[in-house]
């Protein structure tokens, strides 16, 4: 096991392909590589249908039953982060063409055999006929062609998505509302079948015990990843202080986004965290300044976005910039471009061709940190309102 805490952290990648993407990450800790994963299988933002409206069904599957199997229809979500808001932040009532798609499907069976309904009867309506529309912006501009689409519609390489059969007489003629959301809120909306990295592939940290009848090596097989470590030798101690270093990712996805962009993101989200972690627990120089205020109750310092700076500085171009005012960053951050210069490649770690690069941690830039529901106002600004910044309202709600 390598001294981890001295090398950068590398990203070998060993195979891309359409929908999925087998990458070897080096020198992180073990947390920092299953955080990578859970932020890529739940964190990411992608569409999917998430209201149905049914004018017709006679067939065999009642209305529940088709309006979940049409949730789990990949759709088309590259560039999700730009291409649609969320309802919620949306100023329409309940869904304009700004932060939803609008699908349709009318099929019905005329012929004397069993007939197939799939994700390819899926049309994506171009006309909107909202009642209510949101307050206009770019969004529109910033989707791809098939924004939206059923995954693989018109793909004759690709079998589409079976949402129920039906026989001669029958019908089912709906109308469907995809939305964005997260997967943490709903599966439907994780880009990724599956996510996962093996470590330790001979098991020398013995973080796993395997069971066995008579031979433990010939029961259990080496997987492929054993190539690139070195085996153990018989007369090798344990080290219990060892961890691990090197992770073996597999990453596949569903199609709505590609391999490469859920990995990203998944970065990117990480980031996103990790930032609005650090500011809550940085001290706001307005309640240090407070006069008599009662220091006592004041939370542990959250929500308040620091005067000016704070985080950002993109100008500095690798993350992790710390911060002007001192306090936590200069000792905490690792030094400059720590995350920006791996020499697997330029993209590894945001680096330039990261999607938030330009404007990495929520600068105030339009669109930066995107993914945070408070993404304009930097880092939660909004929040000295009505969070616990107030002294009036500490005294109001916290001591009574
Ligand atoms: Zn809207």
């Amino acid at each position: 096991m390598q001294g981890y805490e001295e090398a950068e952290p590398t990203v070998r990648i060993r195979e891309v392909k359409k929908d999925r993407v087998n990458f070897v990450l080096e020198n992180v800790d073990l947390a920092f590589a299953n955080s990578v994963r859970r932020a890529v299988m739940a964190d990411i933002p992608t569409i999917a249908i998430d209201i149905v409206e049914i004018e017709a069904n006679t067939t065999v599957l009642p209305d529940e039953f088709i309006a979940h199997r049409l949730g789990m229809v990949p759709l088309v979500s590259a560039n999700c982060e730009e291409g649609i808001r969320y309802t919620r932040d949306c100023t329409c009532l309940s869904g304009c063409q700004y932060c939803s798609i609008e699908l349709r499907l009318d099929v019905a069976c005329h012929e004397n055999r069993t007939m197939e309904v799939t994700s390819n009867h899926l049309d994506v309506v171009d006309s909107h006929t909202y009642a209510d529309e949101g307050e206009a912006g770019e969004e529109l501009t910033k989707r791809g062609e098939n924004f939206g689409h059923p995954v693989g519609k018109d793909d004759v390489s690709l079998p589409p998505v079976l949402i129920c059969k039906m026989r001669k007489g029958q019908e089912l003629k709906l109308r469907c509302i995809a939305k964005k959301g997260i997967a943490k809120e709903h599966a439907k909306w994780s880009p990724c079948s599956a996510v996962s990295f093996e470590y330790d592939p001979y098991n020398k940290l013995r973080h796993t015990t395997h069971w066995f009848e008579t031979d433990e090596r010939a029961e259990w097989p080496l997987s492929e990843n054993a190539k690139e470590e070195e085996p153990p030798r018989d007369d090798e101690v344990f080290d219990f202080n060892a961890k691990p270093g090197k992770f073996y990712f597999e990453v596949e996805t569903d199609g709505s986004l590609g391999p490469q962009e859920a990995v990203m993101r998944g970065l990117a989200e990480l980031q996103t965290k990790l930032a609005n972690l650090i500011l809550g627990l940085k001290s706001p120089p307005e309640l240090d300044m407070l006069p008599g205020g009662d220091q006592g109750m004041a939370p542990p310092n959250g929500h308040v976005a620091p005067s000016g700076g704070g985080w950002g500085q993109p100008a500095t171009g690798g993350g992790w910039a710390s911060p002007t005012a001192g306090g936590w960053g200069d000792a905490a951050a690792p030094t400059s471009n720590a995350w920006g210069t791996s020499p697997a490649s330029g993209n590894a770690w945001g680096g330039g061709t990261s999607p938030n690069s330009n404007n990495a941690w929520g600068g105030a830039s339009a669109g930066g940190g995107g993914a945070s529901p408070n993404a304009n106002n930097a880092w939660g600004t909004s929040s000295t309102q009505q969070g616990w910044a107030s002294p009036t309202q500490q005294t109001n709600s916290w001591i009574h």
